[in-house]
């Protein structure tokens, strides 16, 4: 098999579901994968994108990557019968020449044609991702059902608060059963409020969890979480700078309940210095590593089993990211969970159109492949890639 053709577009989005508050120039980029094996008739193609929050990497997947796909040989991709793609041996591909280290976004741009390279591979076995991906790593899904969580909680320029209290009644009427929110770009006060009036609309502070957005330094992390440790909340997250491992660990020595860490860190060598050095304790603490942002899934999984090594379980792993990719990977790889983006990152973020929220779990689709085409907005932004080709 060969890839014949792969097409690139960056395309802005947003923290805000209101298209009048200003994004920040933020843009992610979408990905075409066009492939010469045909299904019913039409080309197997796949789709990718950045995720969220790294901006799009169009230069680096035009002019490096993408080139190397494909130049790549019809027996350089193909799993055994040579009618399939072989993702493993494709990221090779990708990564032909590349040294170690000075990771860099060149991390980002590979896990964006990763995976494109996944939802291709899926769609060529008449899977959805989740179960193809199990084949791939010999994981029967047991449990599918992934538990996930309302991410979002920005702030707004103005009617903060109440705006807030709205988008978190809007999480619970989907379904959701946890939020949660950023904190650190306000003065503390500011934030505990902001805190209560979540709180006074969930059950209690188990259901909730911060986000400071690798803000803090190491005073003001450390005055934060002794402000929020009678909160009991489900996870503080991305306290301090992601390389700064002695502030990570010092804070986690001070503040009992669980931390989350790892949104930031884009490699297996950058995640286990943070499983080292960063205080992180494997009985409570949650791991937010993108798999989309670490190179793509042969990288994720190197960095789960090397969680596995160093005695965490994979259910620490609450995969950063809020969309169907993640959703696919958590449920194959037996997650303890995964971020949705409901009200941000628009039409990226969130699953299925219709999709149900049970006991704060959803099932990831059950069309082949990721399933993007199951989200109709996000199906037109593609399929707007591929111009005369129809999939
Ligand atoms: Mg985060």
């Amino acid at each position: 098999m060969r890839i014949v053709d792969i097409r690139e577009r960056t395309v802005p989005i947003s923290r805000y579901a209101d298209p009048r508050i200003p994004s920040g120039g933020l843009n992610t980029s979408v990905v075409a994968i066009v492939t010469d094996i045909h299904r019913e008739g039409v080309p197997v193609v796949g789709f990718g994108f950045s995720s969220f929050g790294r901006f799009g990497q169009g230069g680096l997947i035009r002019e490096r990557f993408a080139p190397r796909l494909l130049a790549a040989g019809e027996t350089d991709l193909a799993m055994g019968s040579r009618d399939t793609l072989d993702p493993f041996r494709a990221w090779n591909c990708m990564m032909a020449g590349e040294k170690l280290g000075g990771h860099g976004e060149r991390c980002v741009a590979v896990g964006t044609l990763d995976m494109a390279l996944w939802d291709a591979a899926a769609k060529m076995a008449g899977k959805p991702l989740y179960r193809f991906l199990g084949d791939c790593v010999g994981r029967e899904p047991s449990r599918p059902a992934v538990p996930v969580y309302a991410s979002g909680g920005y702030y707004f320029p103005s009617d903060g608060i109440a705006r807030l209290r709205d988008e978190t009644r809007q999480s619970l009427d989907h379904g959701y059963t946890h939020v949660k929110i950023k904190i650190a770009g306000r003065p503390l006060a500011e934030d505990l409020r902001r805190i209560d009036a979540v709180l006074s609309l969930l059950p209690g502070g188990d259901h909730l969890a911060v986000d400071a957005m690798n803000q803090y330094t190491p005073e003001s992390g450390l005055q934060a979480a002794k402000a929020l440790a009678s909160y009991n909340l489900q996870w503080f997250e991305d306290i301090c700078d992601p390389l700064d491992f002695e502030t990570q660990a010092h804070i986690a020595r001070a503040y009992d309940p669980p931390v989350a860490a790892g949104e930031a860190l884009f490699s297996l060598a950058d995640a286990r210095n943070l499983i080292r050095y960063g205080g992180l304790r494997p009985d409570r603490d949650v791991l937010v590593f993108d798999p989309v942002h670490c190179y793509g899934l042969p990288e994720y999984l190197g960095i789960i089993q090397m969680l596995e090594e160093h005695g965490w379980s994979r259910t620490a792993c609450r995969p950063h990211g809020g969309h169907l990719f993640c959703l696919h990977v958590a449920a194959a790889l037996g997650l303890g969970g995964c971020e949705s983006n409901p009200h941000s990152f628009q039409p990226f973020g969130g699953f299925a159109d219709g999709a149900v929220i049970e006991d704060g779990s959803i099932l990831p689709p059950e069309a082949p492949g990721i399933g993007f085409e199951t989200r109709s907005a996000l199906r037109n932004v593609f399929r707007s890639l591929l111009g005369s080709i129809q999939p």
